[in-house]
């Protein structure tokens, strides 16, 4: 089948990058795009802060950096997430740690307290695929421990707990505007807060540590590094705020739709998204047995439409060679022997994590997928799952 290609850059985006390349000047110091887009991030989230960078992993380091964490911190992370949530936390000298996840993929109070150490200065809440951990217990929990909560949005853009979005619920929350994302510039990110304080930090963060408004002509009070969003692609996210709503609710007639058709497929379950919000599907995972999972993800591919059987494949700390090998910085290890003697992750028990790994097909929905699109894709899940069925 040949399905519909996505499309988010609009008429507006593109009178956009025309006036920023007519002014001469990319950089976002001046600029007025980025202006306009930390303010209508900030705006449309209700935050009192948003300050934009190059990436998404750059937003969460720019986050992770505001915190002044002590090296050999532990933050405890998801174990099911893009290196995006982790890499940074071991350029800050700080260590990963990791709590399983619910039926719903979704993170709690209660597999995050089994992960508390008395290191752990910080969580790190990602809203995976969309749905909605409930970020309010992990928030009050996070208060009672004193401890920071960081809420990676990536996948969950404009995406709801009861009245209020995801990511403004932590001190930090944290927006990748990757190719992928619901909105995006190519590359991208955004990290709104209502700390003062913290929001400071970051705008010297992402620009080299520099305050430019010191009467010093070079003062940097801040270590940082040069993760400025430039005024294209901040001119390019603009116009995607107020399309955003409408992105989230078509991405969600459409998983509906899927939702019917795996329903009934043979050996096929549908994920239940965590209770407490309409997830935003960022992408569309179903669940087969695990030794039919290869096969379908197969299947789906051959009739053209786009798949990843497992999707990361493994825990993310079995994936990036800097948490299981601990291969780092020269040979140091660093950040690990901040750990303690022996750290290692080969004993992390995560195993709902592991189960929903080992049965997922996750497949790339997108917001421009017609009516025709998502009927030809529950057809071929319908199929697919035919084809193994005893
Ligand atoms: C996409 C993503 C990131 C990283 O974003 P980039 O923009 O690719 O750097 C981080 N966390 C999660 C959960 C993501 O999905």
């Amino acid at each position: 089948m040949e399905l519909t290609q996505r499309q988010p850059f609009g008429a507006e985006a593109l009178e956009n990058c025309a006036a920023a390349l007519a002014s001469g000047s990319l950089s976002s110091v001046n600029g007025p795009f980025t202006a306009r887009l930390e303010e209508g991030f900030a705006s449309f989230y209700g935050a009192a802060h948003a300050v934009a960078a190059s990436s998404g992993t750059a937003a969460l380091h720019t986050a992770v950096a505001s915190l002044r964490l002590e090296p050999g911190t532990e933050v405890v992370v998801a174990p099911i997430t893009d290196a995006g949530s982790v890499v940074p936390l071991l350029y800050e000298g700080l260590i990963p740690t990791f709590c399983d996840v619910d039926e719903h993929l979704a993170m709690t109070v209660e597999g995050v307290e089994a992960a508390l150490t008395e290191r752990t200065g910080a969580i790190m809440l990602v809203h995976l695929f969309g749905g909605v951990s409930d970020a309010a217990a992990l928030r009050r929990f996070a208060d009672e421990r004193g401890l920071f909560l960081i809420e990676d949005c990536s996948q969950a853009h404009a995406t709801q707990l009861g009245a209020r979005p995801v990511g403004t619920f932590g001190h930090l929350g944290a927006f990748s505007m990757q190719q992928s994302k619901h909105m995006t510039s190519g590359d991208g990110g955004v990290v709104i807060t209502d700390d003062d304080e913290l929001a400071g930090r970051m705008r010297l963060f992402r620009d080299k540590g520099w305050d430019r408004s010191s009467p010093h002509a070079r003062a940097y009070p801040h270590l940082g590094l040069n993760y400025r969003i430039t005024e294209l692609q901040s001119a390019v996210a603009l116009p995607q705020l107020a399309t955003l709503p409408a992105v989230v609710a078509r991405r969600r007639a459409i998983a509906a739709r899927l939702d019917e058709a795996v329903a009934q497929a043979p050996g096929a379950e549908v994920w239940t998204p965590p209770p407490g919000g309409p997830a935003s599907y960022w992408c569309y995972p179903f669940y087969v047995a695990p030794e039919r999972r290869d096969a379908v993800a197969a299947a789906l591919r051959e009739a053209g439409v786009p798949v990843t059987g497992g999707y990361i494949g493994a825990p993310i700390f079995e994936c990036l060679a800097a948490t299981h090998e601990q291969r780092t910085f020269g040979s140091s290890g660093h950040p690990f022997p901040l750990a303690g003697e022996g750290f290692s992750y080969a004993d992390v028990a995560v195993p709902h994590a592991r189960a929903a790994l080992d049965r997922v097909v996750v497949v790339w929905i997108h917001e421009h997928l017609t009516d025709a699109d998502t009927d030809a894709i529950a057809a071929a899940i319908t199929e697919a799952c035919n084809r193994g069925a005893a």
